[in-house]
């Protein structure tokens, strides 16, 4: 793989370890960092942080029976639940998203939305939403500004828009502020993990008619 440019904000790592994100940029977060060496170390800390404001508040005490309790709820499990528990292979999908949807790429049930683009919305607590996208090399995506927060990260190829190159692991930040054309690079096709928290606003009429029916 190559090298991940493109990074999670701080801000964003701290609202992930404070458990404050909506489920859907939760599961995009979670994905990244899987892949993601520094921003895992970077969210460890933020981690180690907030325990160590909570250690400093109240006192947890772990009854000696807890640990027996756990051990004897494991080796009660019954095995199919263990077994899907060790299904992951490995594939396009790092383990969170693999645990999400149930499968790698090959498991999700696409929908086309034209031009060979499809897209699978995934389940999620309502606040905000996060689909998997496939866009087939060299196709481009609809121009479009956002009324929100838009987290979008590559699982396979790439594509470029006016913020630069997003290959596999890199992930792209987007608010009110950005306008972009996401246009998949020639050679493989892109599969990306997108999640957003408002409708996107696109600037041409045919995407606008759509919209309601892509849930975008
Ligand atoms: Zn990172
Ligand atoms: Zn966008």
């Amino acid at each position: 793989m190559e090298k991940i440019k493109h990074h999670l904000t701080d801000e964003i790592l701290m609202a992930y370890s404070a458990g404050t994100l909506p489920e859907a940029f939760n599961l995009v977060v979670a994905t990244h960092i899987s892949l993601c060496d520094e921003c895992r170390a970077a969210a460890d800390s933020y981690d180690a942080l907030g325990g160590a404001v909570l250690e400093d508040q109240e006192v947890v005490t772990i009854s000696d029976g807890a640990l027996k309790a756990t051990l004897k709820l494991i080796s009660e499990m019954p095995k199919d639940a263990i077994k899907t528990m060790h299904a992951r292979k490995p594939g396009i999908f790092p383990a969170p998203l693999q645990d999400y949807v149930g499968g790698d790429a090959d498991s999700v049930e696409w929908r086309s939305v034209g031009m060979g683009v499809k897209q699978a919305v995934l389940k999620t607590s309502k606040e905000a939403s996060v689909r998997l996208l496939y866009i087939p090399a060299g196709v481009a995506m609809p121009d479009h500004s956002h009324k929100g927060k838009e987290m979008t990260l590559v699982l396979q190829g790439a594509f470029s828009d006016e913020d630069g190159r997003f290959a596999r692991g890199d992930i792209e930040i987007a608010d009110q502020e950005l306008h972009h054309h996401p246009v998949a690079e020639e050679g493989e096709d892109c599969i990306c993990l997108t999640a957003t928290d408002a409708p996107l606003k696109f600037n041409s009429l045919i995407p606008r008619i759509a919209q309601p029916f892509l849930r975008i």
